[in-house]
């Protein structure tokens, strides 16, 4: 198992008092720390490449992003998606760290990585950030592993508490990719209804305010786990947030760790049935520090097995 991170993903600074602070990633790396996670196989991530993200970006939006480096404080972007000096190194590392584990993955030795990194990128679109990402990760992922890598399945499996627009948005008319959300309706961004097919490759799977394991559990081992297996990924995608937490600030969903364990574990089946094992899980969102570091840690230690 193969975690990717970088020094910058912790001076992306959105500023005081927004969810999406280092403190994040510090709880998150923290908690990794711990002697039973010794054995992971810990790189730096390398910088995503302007032809990388350009299959999934627009090339305006790529150099606006790669443009903007302000001398200090802040630029905001959209209402909650604002850049700071380091935030454009730390958002070319994650999407760096999600091409290089598909890159790693993709090897004779295949295994599972995790990517430690922020911004997130699930909101992403090809032409706006927004939601606090500003590369798509896993999307241009997904793209890696189609162009270079010659796939013909890509999964994705997005089950932050919010609806992954951006991914949505980008593979809407790709079949080899399926797309495939869990997500608390109503919320932010409001997109993600059931009829949101794409080419029949998009499954959004909407849960109440409210819903707990049972709800997600059965939404899972019912109907999205059974598309993923008809599906026959080459290769397994998360995109792994962790706000569905019931002790979460920004949603309302009741999940525990122990739940994070379990989705976790039924992806790493799912990828050993059908990719030789392949996964590579990027992280999203989650906002409460303890929550977030106790769920990352299931989830890793999950990948670990
Ligand atoms: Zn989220």
């Amino acid at each position: 198992m193969r975690l990717y991170t970088h020094p910058s993903c912790l001076e992306h600074d959105p500023g005081p008092g927004h969810a999406e602070s280092p403190a994040r990633l510090r709880a998150v790396l923290q908690a990794l720390d711990q002697d039973r996670f010794a054995a992971i196989d810990r790189i730096e991530a390398p910088r995503v490449t302007r032809e990388q993200l350009l299959r999934v970006h627009d090339a305006a939006y790529v150099d606006r992003i790669l443009a903007t480096v302000p001398a200090a404080g802040t630029v905001r972007l959209d209402e909650d998606t604002l850049m700071s000096p380091a935030s454009t190194e730390a958002a070319l590392r994650a999407a760096g760290a999600a091409v290089a584990a598909v890159d790693a993955v993709m090897g004779p030795r295949g295994g599972h990585a995790f990517c430690a990194v922020r911004p997130p990128g699930h909101h992403a679109t090809p032409d706006r950030a927004m939601g606090f990402c500003l590369f798509n990760n896993i999307a241009v992922a997904a793209a890696h592993a189609l162009t270079e890598h010659g796939l013909k399945r890509v999964a994705i499996a997005d089950f932050d508490v919010h609806h992954g627009n951006g991914t949505q948005d980008i593979f809407e008319s790709e079949p080899r990719v399926l797309f495939i959300s869990s997500h608390q309706s109503p919320l932010y961004p409001e997109t993600g209804r059931e009829d949101e097919r794409g080419v029949g490759n998009i499954v959004n799977a909407p849960l109440s305010p409210g819903d707990g394991s049972y709800e997600f559990r059965e939404l899972w081992e019912g109907a999205l786990l059974p598309r993923l297996h008809a599906f026959k990924p080459q290769l397994v995608l998360v995109s792994a947030g962790f706000d569905a937490h019931r002790n979460d600030p920004l949603a309302d969903l009741r999940l525990g760790t122990e739940d994070y364990a379990w989705i976790t574990s039924r992806l790493v089946d799912l990828a050993h049935a059908h990719a030789g094992g392949r996964l590579v899980s990027s992280l999203e969102g989650g906002y409460d520090l303890q929550a977030l570091a106790a769920s990352a840690s299931a989830h890793v230690a999950e990948l670990m097995l």
